[in-house]
């Protein structure tokens, strides 16, 4: 067992397999133009699962595949299938915005893919295409029952709540995830990254989203242990489901923090909030040994402090305020969230 300074143990790891997306979501990517990876920069399949096979047998043993958007990147099926096909992979998820997967499920399934978890902040075309700045929302409607139909579940729905844009459609977006049997999960808009223009006139926070809920859909919290998910959950009251908050900005979790980040171009990256990543591509690509990697992986998680989060809540109450500018981050385009 690998834990850090904080006694976080390492347990999952998130892949960003391109930095490419074919959406601008105002918080996340909102620049036409960027500085993208060339091709020749972004780790190969067998450069992923020669690092996946040694992040697992420090720990990591449940996968995310994220990017960009992960299914801009040829072959991921077959990419899952080499992931699927390591001895001490349990788990593997894919997050995607949806819009390329009604073709792409079938095949993901097969290859070894357990489960999805899918962005959509609207159902409305104009809110999706305000938020979104590309793409239809009927495609991703047709991703997400493609999914369903695939057997990729538990789906998994990811909001982004940003006021006076999306935070009037909760109680829609409820109802739809009730309907259709998945959890969706309401995420505070964070300051992750420099292009997005945060403020914090644009957070919704979770004590204003739960009394949103409340007035139409009476609900309890799932007392269970939280364990290393982000997402605080809660129950309907009728039996019928339930939702979840992701609050990073307002109840930092820093201290369950167990995910390691590898992006697109091979760095390891341990806070979303990071100004930079610890370069294996150089080690993988100057013939260092499996040992190698595996000792500079571990000297990494066991140096980890990071605990951004839960520092600029301490910011934000301060006199001098917080000034999400005045910090240089990754973006998470690269990072994959
Ligand atoms: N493109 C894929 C997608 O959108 O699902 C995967 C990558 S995306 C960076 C991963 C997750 O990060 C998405 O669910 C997205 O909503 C979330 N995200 C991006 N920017 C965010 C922000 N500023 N605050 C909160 N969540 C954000
Ligand atoms: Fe939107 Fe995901 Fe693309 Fe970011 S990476 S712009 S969240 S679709
Ligand atoms: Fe983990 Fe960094 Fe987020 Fe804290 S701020 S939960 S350390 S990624």
């Amino acid at each position: 067992m690998l834990t850090d300074r904080h006694r976080r143990e390492l347990q999952d790891l998130r892949i960003s397999v391109t930095d490419r997306c074919n959406l601008r979501c105002t918080y996340c990517m909102p620049l036409d133009q960027y500085d993208w990876l060339a091709r020749e920069q972004i780790l190969s399949f067998e450069e992923i699962c020669r690092l996946v096979r040694i992040f697992a047998r420090l720990g990591s043993s449940k996968l995310r595949i994220t990017g960009g958007e992960p299914l801009l990147r040829n072959g991921l099926p077959e990419l899952v299938g080499m992931l699927a096909r390591i001895d001490e992979i349990e788990d593997i998820c894919l997050t995607t915005n949806g819009l390329l997967l009604s073709d792409s499920a079938v095949d993901l399934r097969r290859a070894g893919l357990h489960r999805v978890t899918i962005s959509l902040d609207s159902l409305n075309p104009d809110t999706f295409l305000r938020m979104a700045q590309r793409g239809r929302l009927d495609s991703v409607l047709a991703g997400v029952a493609a999914a369903k139909a695939a057997g990729l579940g538990p789906i998994k729905i990811n909001t982004v709540v940003e006021r006076g844009v999306n935070d009037r459609e909760i109680s829609q977006l409820l109802d739809y995830s009730r309907k259709e049997g998945f959890e969706i999960r309401f995420i505070e808009y964070m300051d992750v990254g420099n292009v997005n223009d945060w403020t914090a006139r644009k957070l919704v926070t979770k004590t204003e989203i739960l009394s949103r809920i409340s007035e139409s859909h009476p609900f309890e919290p799932v007392t269970s242990e939280r364990g290393s998910a982000p997402a605080v959950r809660y129950r309907f009251k009728d039996g019928s489901g339930g939702f979840g908050v992701i609050a990073s900005v307002s109840e930092p979790f820093c201290g369950d923090c167990t995910r390691a980040r590898l992006t697109a171009d091979g760095r390891m990256v341990t806070c979303l909030f990071s100004p930079r990543g610890h370069d294996l591509k150089a080690m993988l690509r100057t013939s260092a040994t499996d040992r190698e990697l595996s000792e500079a992986i571990a000297s990494v998680w066991v140096g980890r402090t990071d605990r951004y989060s839960e520092e600029r809540l301490v910011a934000i109450s301060s006199k001098e305020g917080y000034r999400p500018e005045a910090v240089r981050k990754l973006e998470m385009i690269s990072l994959g969230g």
